[in-house]
Protein backbone atom coordinates (compact mmCIF):
# COMPACT_ATOMS: atom_id res chain seq x y z
CA UNK A 1 0.00 0.00 0.00
CA UNK A 2 1.12 3.47 -1.32
CA UNK A 3 2.19 5.94 1.79
CA UNK A 4 0.04 8.80 2.92
CA UNK A 5 1.32 11.93 3.55
CA UNK A 6 0.67 15.14 4.97
CA UNK A 7 3.82 17.60 4.67
CA UNK A 8 3.99 21.02 5.14
CA UNK A 9 5.94 24.00 3.35
CA UNK A 10 6.51 26.61 5.52
CA UNK A 11 8.20 28.73 2.20
CA UNK A 12 9.95 31.78 3.43
CA UNK A 13 8.27 32.23 6.52
CA UNK A 14 8.95 32.00 10.36
CA UNK A 15 12.60 33.24 11.85
CA UNK A 16 14.81 30.71 13.45
CA UNK A 17 13.01 31.05 17.14
CA UNK A 18 9.66 30.85 15.90
CA UNK A 19 10.04 27.77 13.51
CA UNK A 20 12.16 25.66 16.41
CA UNK A 21 8.89 26.85 18.87
CA UNK A 22 6.19 26.25 15.96
CA UNK A 23 7.71 22.65 15.26
CA UNK A 24 7.83 21.71 18.98
CA UNK A 25 4.46 22.73 19.82
CA UNK A 26 4.00 20.40 15.87
CA UNK A 27 5.85 17.76 17.27
CA UNK A 28 3.94 17.52 20.61
CA UNK A 29 0.56 17.73 18.63
CA UNK A 30 1.00 15.20 16.30
CA UNK A 31 3.75 12.64 17.90
CA UNK A 32 0.62 9.91 18.85
CA UNK A 33 -1.40 10.63 15.59
CA UNK A 34 0.90 9.35 12.93
CA UNK A 35 -0.39 6.08 12.33
CA UNK A 36 0.31 2.76 10.69
CA UNK A 37 1.91 3.64 6.80
CA UNK A 38 1.32 7.58 7.15
CA UNK A 39 4.29 10.18 7.19
CA UNK A 40 4.58 13.58 8.36
CA UNK A 41 7.16 15.57 6.46
CA UNK A 42 7.95 19.51 7.41
CA UNK A 43 10.14 21.53 4.90
CA UNK A 44 10.59 24.69 6.45
CA UNK A 45 13.96 27.07 4.84
CA UNK A 46 17.27 25.99 4.94
CA UNK A 47 18.27 27.88 8.16
CA UNK A 48 15.97 26.20 10.30
CA UNK A 49 16.84 22.31 8.68
CA UNK A 50 19.81 21.32 11.24
CA UNK A 51 17.93 21.86 14.21
CA UNK A 52 14.50 20.32 12.77
CA UNK A 53 16.08 17.13 11.60
CA UNK A 54 17.25 16.83 15.55
CA UNK A 55 13.89 17.72 17.33
CA UNK A 56 12.66 14.89 14.63
CA UNK A 57 14.77 12.37 15.35
CA UNK A 58 13.02 10.33 18.19
CA UNK A 59 9.81 10.25 16.01
CA UNK A 60 10.51 7.62 13.10
CA UNK A 61 7.22 8.81 10.91
CA UNK A 62 7.96 12.72 11.08
CA UNK A 63 10.93 13.44 8.77
CA UNK A 64 12.44 17.03 7.10
CA UNK A 65 12.78 18.10 3.97
CA UNK A 66 13.97 21.48 2.23
CA UNK A 67 12.99 23.41 -0.75
CA UNK A 68 15.46 23.38 -2.70
CA UNK A 69 18.76 22.27 -3.82
CA UNK A 70 21.57 23.45 -6.72
CA UNK A 71 21.85 20.99 -9.70
CA UNK A 72 25.36 20.64 -9.40
CA UNK A 73 27.10 18.71 -7.03
CA UNK A 74 29.53 21.56 -5.47
CA UNK A 75 31.37 24.77 -6.25
CA UNK A 76 31.16 28.11 -6.99
CA UNK A 77 27.76 28.79 -7.06
CA UNK A 78 27.48 31.73 -4.33
CA UNK A 79 24.13 31.35 -2.51
CA UNK A 80 23.58 28.11 -3.01
CA UNK A 81 22.79 25.20 -1.39
CA UNK A 82 23.89 21.26 -2.97
CA UNK A 83 21.93 18.02 -1.95
CA UNK A 84 25.18 16.34 -0.37
CA UNK A 85 24.63 19.30 2.18
CA UNK A 86 20.77 18.71 2.69
CA UNK A 87 21.81 14.73 2.93
CA UNK A 88 24.39 15.79 5.37
CA UNK A 89 22.16 17.04 8.22
CA UNK A 90 19.67 14.21 8.24
CA UNK A 91 17.07 15.66 6.21
CA UNK A 92 15.55 13.19 3.73
CA UNK A 93 13.04 14.98 1.36
CA UNK A 94 13.22 18.05 -0.93
CA UNK A 95 11.11 19.60 -2.58
CA UNK A 96 11.23 20.03 -5.81
CA UNK A 97 9.47 22.62 -9.20
CA UNK A 98 6.95 24.12 -6.87
CA UNK A 99 5.03 26.70 -8.97
CA UNK A 100 6.63 29.67 -6.74
CA UNK A 101 10.12 28.69 -7.98
CA UNK A 102 8.64 28.05 -11.80
CA UNK A 103 7.38 31.42 -11.96
CA UNK A 104 9.81 33.78 -9.60
CA UNK A 105 13.19 31.71 -10.73
CA UNK A 106 12.12 30.59 -13.93
CA UNK A 107 13.08 26.87 -13.29
CA UNK A 108 12.17 25.11 -16.18
CA UNK A 109 11.14 21.13 -16.73
CA UNK A 110 14.89 20.80 -18.15
CA UNK A 111 16.51 22.50 -14.99
CA UNK A 112 14.04 20.79 -12.61
CA UNK A 113 15.20 17.05 -14.04
CA UNK A 114 18.72 17.51 -13.36
CA UNK A 115 17.87 18.67 -9.90
CA UNK A 116 15.72 15.38 -9.01
CA UNK A 117 18.67 13.59 -10.56
CA UNK A 118 20.58 14.84 -7.83
CA UNK A 119 18.18 14.45 -5.35
CA UNK A 120 17.73 10.77 -5.70
CA UNK A 121 21.94 10.62 -6.47
CA UNK A 122 22.30 11.90 -2.72
CA UNK A 123 20.13 9.28 -1.29
CA UNK A 124 16.99 12.09 -0.55
CA UNK A 125 13.58 12.21 -2.17
CA UNK A 126 11.81 14.54 -4.08
CA UNK A 127 8.55 15.69 -3.73
CA UNK A 128 8.15 16.63 -7.12
CA UNK A 129 5.27 19.35 -7.65
CA UNK A 130 2.91 19.74 -11.06
CA UNK A 131 0.11 21.94 -11.88
CA UNK A 132 -1.29 24.47 -14.35
CA UNK A 133 -1.72 28.17 -13.95
CA UNK A 134 -5.53 29.25 -14.43
CA UNK A 135 -5.01 30.52 -17.87
CA UNK A 136 -4.07 26.80 -19.16
CA UNK A 137 -7.17 25.32 -17.30
CA UNK A 138 -9.09 28.06 -19.19
CA UNK A 139 -7.72 27.38 -22.05
CA UNK A 140 -8.32 23.27 -21.46
CA UNK A 141 -4.73 22.26 -21.81
CA UNK A 142 -4.03 21.44 -18.08
CA UNK A 143 -3.50 17.87 -18.86
CA UNK A 144 -0.90 18.50 -21.45
CA UNK A 145 0.78 20.80 -19.18
CA UNK A 146 0.76 18.44 -16.98
CA UNK A 147 1.46 15.39 -19.26
CA UNK A 148 4.54 17.51 -20.52
CA UNK A 149 6.30 18.44 -16.45
CA UNK A 150 5.76 14.37 -16.09
CA UNK A 151 7.50 13.65 -19.55
CA UNK A 152 10.04 16.34 -18.80
CA UNK A 153 11.10 16.69 -15.35
CA UNK A 154 10.72 13.28 -14.12
CA UNK A 155 9.51 10.40 -16.69
CA UNK A 156 13.81 9.78 -17.48
CA UNK A 157 14.14 7.87 -14.40
CA UNK A 158 14.25 4.55 -13.81
CA UNK A 159 11.45 2.52 -12.54
CA UNK A 160 13.86 2.18 -9.20
CA UNK A 161 15.14 5.43 -9.19
CA UNK A 162 10.93 6.89 -9.57
CA UNK A 163 9.87 4.68 -6.85
CA UNK A 164 11.31 7.24 -4.17
CA UNK A 165 9.37 10.22 -5.69
CA UNK A 166 6.35 12.13 -4.37
CA UNK A 167 4.46 13.75 -6.53
CA UNK A 168 2.43 16.91 -5.75
CA UNK A 169 -0.41 18.25 -7.73
CA UNK A 170 -0.49 21.62 -7.00
CA UNK A 171 -2.70 23.60 -9.27
CA UNK A 172 -1.36 27.49 -9.42
CA UNK A 173 -4.88 29.11 -9.51
CA UNK A 174 -5.48 27.57 -6.00
CA UNK A 175 -1.72 28.00 -4.20
CA UNK A 176 -2.35 30.94 -1.12
CA UNK A 177 -5.60 31.80 -3.06
CA UNK A 178 -8.30 30.51 -0.95
CA UNK A 179 -9.59 28.69 -3.49
CA UNK A 180 -9.28 24.91 -3.72
CA UNK A 181 -10.10 22.58 -6.50
CA UNK A 182 -12.76 20.82 -5.77
CA UNK A 183 -12.64 17.34 -5.00
CA UNK A 184 -13.41 16.28 -8.29
CA UNK A 185 -11.32 18.40 -10.05
CA UNK A 186 -8.59 17.25 -7.72
CA UNK A 187 -8.94 13.20 -8.41
CA UNK A 188 -9.54 13.58 -12.35
CA UNK A 189 -6.18 15.00 -12.35
CA UNK A 190 -4.46 12.55 -10.07
CA UNK A 191 -6.46 9.88 -11.36
CA UNK A 192 -4.93 11.29 -14.63
CA UNK A 193 -1.28 11.40 -12.77
CA UNK A 194 -1.67 7.80 -12.08
CA UNK A 195 -2.53 6.67 -15.30
CA UNK A 196 0.42 8.37 -17.13
CA UNK A 197 2.83 6.77 -14.50
CA UNK A 198 1.01 3.60 -15.26
CA UNK A 199 2.07 3.78 -19.20
CA UNK A 200 5.46 4.86 -18.08
CA UNK A 201 6.53 2.36 -15.47
CA UNK A 202 3.50 0.05 -15.18
CA UNK A 203 0.56 -0.62 -12.41
CA UNK A 204 2.47 -2.04 -9.47
CA UNK A 205 4.71 1.52 -9.75
CA UNK A 206 1.61 3.63 -10.25
CA UNK A 207 0.27 1.88 -7.48
CA UNK A 208 2.44 2.83 -5.40
CA UNK A 209 3.31 6.45 -5.86
CA UNK A 210 2.26 9.02 -3.19
CA UNK A 211 0.34 11.57 -4.80
CA UNK A 212 -0.13 15.19 -2.83
CA UNK A 213 -2.63 17.91 -3.77
CA UNK A 214 -1.74 21.12 -2.38
CA UNK A 215 -3.54 24.52 -2.74
CA UNK A 216 -5.57 26.22 0.01
CA UNK A 217 -5.80 22.97 1.82
CA UNK A 218 -6.81 23.55 5.30
CA UNK A 219 -8.78 21.45 8.81
CA UNK A 220 -12.00 22.18 6.84
CA UNK A 221 -11.67 21.29 3.41
CA UNK A 222 -9.00 18.26 3.86
CA UNK A 223 -11.28 15.22 5.02
CA UNK A 224 -12.95 15.34 1.47
CA UNK A 225 -10.24 15.97 -0.06
CA UNK A 226 -7.90 13.23 0.96
CA UNK A 227 -10.62 10.40 0.64
CA UNK A 228 -10.54 10.48 -2.39
CA UNK A 229 -9.23 7.71 -4.69
CA UNK A 230 -6.15 8.76 -5.84
CA UNK A 231 -5.16 11.84 -3.33
CA UNK A 232 -3.17 10.35 -0.80
CA UNK A 233 -2.29 13.47 1.37
CA UNK A 234 -1.59 16.91 1.14
CA UNK A 235 1.31 19.48 0.48
CA UNK A 236 0.52 22.52 2.66
CA UNK A 237 0.99 26.00 2.71
CA UNK A 238 -0.50 28.76 4.78
CA UNK A 239 -2.10 26.07 7.36
CA UNK A 240 1.15 24.09 7.90
CA UNK A 241 2.23 27.78 9.94
CA UNK A 242 -0.36 27.08 12.29
CA UNK A 243 0.02 24.09 14.84
CA UNK A 244 -3.56 23.41 15.14
CA UNK A 245 -4.77 23.59 11.85
CA UNK A 246 -2.09 21.82 10.39
CA UNK A 247 -2.60 18.63 13.26
CA UNK A 248 -6.48 18.62 12.19
CA UNK A 249 -5.01 17.80 8.59
CA UNK A 250 -3.00 15.10 9.77
CA UNK A 251 -5.56 13.65 11.87
CA UNK A 252 -7.69 13.34 9.06
CA UNK A 253 -6.00 9.87 8.33
CA UNK A 254 -7.49 8.85 11.91
P1 LIG B 1 -1.30 27.12 0.39
O1 LIG B 1 -1.70 25.93 1.19
O2 LIG B 1 -0.93 28.31 1.22
O3 LIG B 1 -2.30 27.43 -0.70
O4 LIG B 1 0.05 26.72 -0.38
C1 LIG B 1 0.11 25.50 -1.03
C2 LIG B 1 1.51 25.27 -1.43
O5 LIG B 1 2.05 25.97 -2.28
C3 LIG B 1 2.25 24.18 -0.79
O6 LIG B 1 3.45 23.92 -1.43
Amino acid sequence: MRKKIVAGNWKMNMDYTSGVSLFSEIINMIKDEVRGDQEVIVCPPFVHLHSLVQLANQHPKISIGAQNCHQADAGAYTGEISAAMIKSIGSEYVILGHSERRQYFAESNELLAKKTDMVLKNGLKPIFCIGETLEERNSNIHFDVIKTQLAEGVFHLTAEDFANVVLAYEPVWAIGTGVTASPEQAQEVHAFIRKEIESRYGDAIADNTTILYGGSCNPGNAPELFSQKDIDGGLIGGASLKSRDFTEIVKVFN
